[in-house]
């Protein structure tokens, strides 16, 4: 696979993705907005545009890369005990899928990385831009550990590329401000995080904000026990984002990038 295709077929369905959820939440809205896009896209967006300049500029191998070369050496797990090559692309994605619900978890209980991980939360909205509104730190931690665990694991190339492009699509999905029909998000829960599943983890109740930490599959919380149906203020009354942070001032790029460095504490909105 080269290079060029690798970011073609990426940045292809990132653009189909977020056009399609974008007038989705457009035409069906889950929830009133609070601070609403105009003040919080230019900032949600510009980290996303910091993001992939810093990634591109600063690691010299994709994920995907390093699954060819594990692949043409030999290394991980999978090749060394000789795994099919589908149940090897199967098990490499749900594989992929545990690490990021572990670092996830990882991210809420170690400060330090919280104080990364919170500029995601710190969004007073949800919807298809907070899906990319991580802070740089966090994209190049978690990119060295997605590298890690594949030359590990030996996943193959195509079940990297396969499950970037589903984490992709579905940190724009399950951010949306969208909502399924409740019969089918209860059906589909067993599947894919929904929208309304991962709004429980952005509540400013902390207890909440500790729960549902799966990206693509909801099988992990369910396993680990931190599964939470719903929120204890309702769909409707569940209030986003954190304490600290709701200032508008805290929503320019420059304020979004900086903020794991300050201590501040504003409240007000
Ligand atoms: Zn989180
Ligand atoms: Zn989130």
């Amino acid at each position: 696979m080269s290079p060029t295709l690798e970011i073609a077929v990426r940045v292809g369905c990132y653009a189909v993705v977020f056009a399609g959820m974008a007038l989705w939440e457009w035409r069906a809205p889950r929830r009133h907005l609070v601070a609403g896009r105009r003040p919080r896209w230019p900032g949600n967006l510009g980290v996303l545009a910091v993001d992939i300049a810093a990634v591109r500029l600063l690691v010299p191998a994709t994920a995907v890369g390093v699954a060819l070369i594990a692949g043409d050496r030999g290394w991980g797990l999978f090749n060394l005990i000789g795994l099919p090559f589908w149940l090897a692309i199967a098990a490499g994605v749900i594989a992929l899928d545990l690490v990021i619900y572990t670092q996830h978890f990882v991210f809420h209980h170690v400060p330090l990385l919280w104080r990364l991980h919170r500029m995601h939360h710190a969004d007073p909205d949800i919807d298809v831009t907070t899906g990319v509104r991580f802070h740089p730190f966090e994209i190049l931690i978690s990119l060295a550990i997605k590298i890690a665990a594949v030359a590990a694991l030996g996943v193959p190339a195509v079940a990297v590329l396969i499950f970037e492009v589903l984490l992709n699509a579905t940190s724009m999905f399950n951010h949306s401000n969208v909502a399924l029909p409740p019969r089918i998000d209860r059906l589909a829960r067993w599947i894919v995080v929904t929208p309304q599943m991962h709004q429980v983890h952005h509540s400013i109740v902390r207890e909440e904000t500790d729960s549902n930490f799966g990206f693509n599959l909801p099988w992990w919380d369910r396993l680990f026990g931190t599964y939470r149906d719903r929120p204890a203020a309702g769909e409707q009354g569940i209030t986003i984002g954190l304490p600290n942070f709701r200032d508008l001032s805290e929503l320019t790029l420059w304020r979004l990038v900086t903020q794991p460095f300050r201590n501040d504490d504003h409240t007000s909105m």
